[in-house]
């Protein structure tokens, strides 16, 4: 029977292989008093097990292979330079002799101290850090007390493509292990920020820590699958589940394979099109997959997400610190930020959505409508996105515009904010951009109204195709009517398109439409130049762009733009998505 067992995810990745349990036993250290002629006997017996302690330490740092990365070597470094520590190395020789006790028992007594002291500190990182005095202290013991056996018995050989289980693995024995080509590798002790976890991470090998008593229910030689982005374990799993993983450590392997390949390639289509392709966040710290495929930036940042699961509202400094946070990490890549899009279907738990009850919520008082009707909310976000423009390049962007009245009232409001900002002598980009979501069908037919207002438009095909169709986009009984291709939401996009076309305002589109690789060939052929799509789609969204001519899809797509029945439009559509481009290895 499969047993699945929730531990911490330390690193992203599948692994499926055998068990090999790393134990060597617990040490058991007591204290004993020594005669006085025995002291430096212990002292120098302590000392030896320290150089001990190094060499070994030194001989793993020469086995990590050249190709890999300095931290890796450096986490190795901070345990000896940890040995060369007096904390380490004099204090305990003076417990000894002061005690006139056992260098095991002086270590363990100076190494409870540091622990302490590291127990005590309130930043996660640096109390993960007791580990490493736990680690050193421990590789000491073992020499003290002859416990220094090897980590494991089996040959080399046959480690690999093991799983490795361990109570704790210190950095230098994942390096070994590593070395030997284990697949991944479970503790039950140690958390996300432990060094053995950013190994496992910086190394790509997948792996679940925290996962405590795990050696209760999984014994050497069984089949595990680890799932790393999960931090589960699933011990003794059945063919069927084996298969699923398997295929889904190939869709990782596969993405690996395209992000080394397309990673830092520019998008440009084989016409010679430059496109500009970039990500869609949720919160701060989804920018390092944003990095990771290398995007032009971000296309939208959806800030509501910061209001959600909370009792109060952020104010104006913890906003700015989120989107700071995004602005630096993009390192001068634009970063679009959307102003609060909370209602319809994302209310806050708070108080504030309750106080709002509405027949239509799609269609009442959400999004720019919410936060015109209360400054107190919009304010501090317009004054923190602002202040977060003085950091690098921000762009503001509006959701659910439907008036030109709410446009002017929100630049009126802009206007204030600056003059304030100035004031206050906050630094902040005068020329910051602002742009609206095309996602009300007002909108796009308005289009070109509100380029000649605004310095870019970006088309929300989520809610445009909801408005347009009259169809809600979180109800299942309806969601057959949810259809792209629908020849009025179609029109709508174009009319979008062209409208920014005609003012050079810079269209972009960041609904799920854009993330869907189905789509790609036809928005390009409709001339849409933008992309913002989730990150984990940007890569396959950039291969069918580099793969694209787009003055001949910009034929195929006036053709399915004239055709009105679905089949029709579903068949030219597949005819543009199996065009071959030179580079297409098919
Ligand atoms: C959209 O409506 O297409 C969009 C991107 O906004 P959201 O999904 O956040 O409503
Ligand atoms: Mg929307």
């Amino acid at each position: 029977m499969t047993i699945a067992l929730q531990g911490i995810c330390a690193s992203r990745g599948i692994a499926i292989g055998r068990v090999h349990i790393v134990d060597r036993g617990q040490l058991n250290v007591s204290e004993y008093r020594l005669a006085a002629g025995d002291v430096e006997t212990e002292v120098e017996r302590f000392l030896h097990a320290v150089e001990k302690a190094r060499d070994e330490l030194r001989a793993t740092r020469e086995r990590i292979p050249r190709d890999t990365s300095a931290d890796i070597a450096a986490f190795i470094d901070t345990h000896l330079l940890m040995l060369e520590d007096s904390a380490l190395t004099k204090a305990p020789v003076e417990l000894v002799r002061s005690r006139r006790c056992n260098a095991e028992w002086a270590l363990k007594l100076q190494c409870d101290a540091l622990v302490s002291v590291f127990e005590e500190m309130d930043d996660p990182y640096l109390r993960t850090r007791k580990d490493d005095v736990e680690h050193v202290v421990a590789r000491i013991q073992r020499t003290l007390l002859r416990q220094d056996k090897p980590y494991h018995e089996k040959p080399d050989s046959v480690i690999a493509g093991h799983v490795v289980l361990a109570d704790d693995l210190t950095p230098a024995d994942t390096v070994l292990l590593l070395h030997h080509g284990i697949a991944g590798f479970v503790t039950e002790y140690g958390g996300p920020t432990s060094h053995t976890a950013i190994l496992g991470r910086s190394l790509r090998i997948p792996a679940v820590v925290g996962l405590h008593q795990a050696r209760l229910y999984i014994k050497d030689e069984d089949l595990i699958i680890i799932d790393g982005r999960a931090g589960v374990v699933l011990v003794d799993p059945d063919e069927r589940t084996v298969s699923h993983y398997r295929a889904s450590q190939r869709t990782i392997e596969e993405h690996h394979a395209l992000r080394a390949r397309l990673g830092g390639a520019p998008t440009r289509t084989l016409d010679g099109r430059d496109i500009v392709l970039q990500a869609n966040i949720e919160l701060p710290e989804d920018v390092e997959a944003v990095t990771q495929v290398s995007a032009d930036g971000v296309g939208l940042y959806r800030t509501e997400f910061l209001f959600m699961n909370r009792e109060e509202t952020p104010d104006e400094e913890e906003q700015f610190e989120a989107y700071a946070k995004v602005v630096e990490a993009l390192n001068g890549a634009p970063v679009t930020i959307r102003t609060l899009d909370l209602g319809g279907d994302k209310s806050v738990d708070s108080g504030q959505s309750a106080a709002h009850w509405s027949y239509n919520p799609a269609l009442g008082l959400r999004a720019v409508r919410l936060c015109l009707k209360d400054p107190n909310l919009f304010r501090p976000q317009l004054r923190a996105i602002l202040r977060a423009s003085g950091q690098g390049p921000v762009r503001l962007l509006i959701p659910m515009l439907s008036n030109l009245q709410e446009l002017s009232q929100i630049l009126q409001l802009l206007k204030e904010v600056r003059r304030a900002l100035k004031r206050d002598g906050l630094k902040f980009d005068r020329k910051m951009p602002v742009g609206a979501m095309v996602e009300v069908p007002a909108a796009a037919l308005c289009a070109d109204l509100l380029a000649e207002r605004l310095d870019f438009l970006s088309i929300g095909t989520n809610d445009l195709i909801q408005y347009t169709i009259a169809t809600d986009r979180v109800d299942d009984e309806v969601n057959y009517l949810y259809d792209p291709l629908h020849p009025a939401v179609l029109r709508l996009i174009e009319m979008t398109i062209k409208a920014g076309a005609k003012l050079a305002v810079p269209v972009s589109m960041c609904g799920e439409m854009a993330g869907n690789a189905r789509y790609t060939r036809l928005l390009l052929g409709m001339g849409l130049r933008e992309f913002s799509v989730p990150p984990n789609a940007l890569l396959e969204i950039k291969q069918v762009i580099n793969n694209s001519d787009t003055p001949r899809l910009a034929r195929l797509a006036n053709k399915l733009l004239a055709v009105a029945d679905e089949p029709d439009r579903a068949a030219v559509l597949e005819k543009m998505n199996a065009l071959h481009g030179p580079s297409d290895p098919g």
